[in-house]
């Protein structure tokens, strides 16, 4: 029998069994296997980790553990003081956009207001999701961190809350997003960018108060829907202001 002495940083914790949380353990092994494998055994998905350093020097995923290794293993935003490090995620997608799981309908609606493109079907399987997530180079959001373990996915987040208010900060925090908040620029039930309407263009749509009261329209190219800054846009601005203002 074999072992390695394993420490895990910052949010990777939240995968492992309390007993290992935060601290150096011991974990015994008979078959030599990639440290990727190893990590993957304990729960936490490769998506999740940014950088392993096996007694102090950085590795790769294909790395064979060996008896006595020395491993730490960190999350993609833990900031160190060391040069020369190889660090394990692809490069970030250029414009973030998002496949989010059928749990996840409220976070996309949020996201969505706040002009993030979220693909969100209620009806998707694991295996569509994957597909989709490679074709368009969209980031995988679920909450299922065994679609995280696939080989094929490289970029995709474990979301942690329950409420959706929670699970946006999440998303914005992981992916760096705070800066690229657009908000009522994309459509919440269909994804697709919102366009300016003239206001004449709507008089025989919409209630004749809500013509009166407002001068500032959108409208959905694909669904048709009309978006104006009414009695809700208070409540969710002060929301999206509060996401911005936020120190991560
Ligand atoms: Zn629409």
């Amino acid at each position: 029998m074999h072992k390695v002495h394993l420490r895990f940083y910052e949010e990777l914790n939240d995968f492992l069994p309390e007993e290992n949380r935060k601290k150096r353990f011991i974990h015994h092994f008979i078959d030599r296997t990639s440290v990727k494998d190893l990590i993957e055994s304990l729960g936490v998905p490769h998506t999740e980790v940014d950088l392993i350093l096996v007694n102090s020097k950085s590795v790769n995923f294909k790395y064979i553990i060996n008896d006595g290794d020395d491993i730490s293993v960190y999350p993609v935003f833990e900031s160190l003081d060391i040069s020369d490090v190889q660090h394990l995620r692809p490069s970030p997608l250029r414009k973030p956009k998002f496949i989010a799981d059928v749990h996840l309908g409220k976070l996309t609606k949020y996201l969505r207001m706040m002009g993030f493109d979220i693909y969100y079907k209620n009806d998707l399987d694991d295996e569509q999701i994957i597909k989709i997530s490679i074709k368009e180079r969209r980031a995988i959001l679920t909450k299922d961190r065994g679609i995280l373990k696939r080989n094929e996915v490289t970029h995709g987040y474990w979301v942690r809350s329950t409420k959706a208010e929670e699970q946006v900060m999440e998303v914005i925090r992981r992916f760096d997003l705070q800066k690229c908040i657009k908000e009522f620029s994309r459509c919440l039930e269909c994804n697709d960018l919102l366009v300016l309407e003239e206001k004449n263009k709507l008089l025989g749509e919409l209630p004749p108060k809500v013509i009166r009261s407002q001068n500032e329209f959108y409208r959905c190219p694909s669904c048709k829907k009309i978006y104006w800054k009414g009695t809700h846009y208070q409540q969710m601005f002060s929301f999206i202001q509060s996401i911005k203002n936020i120190e991560f």
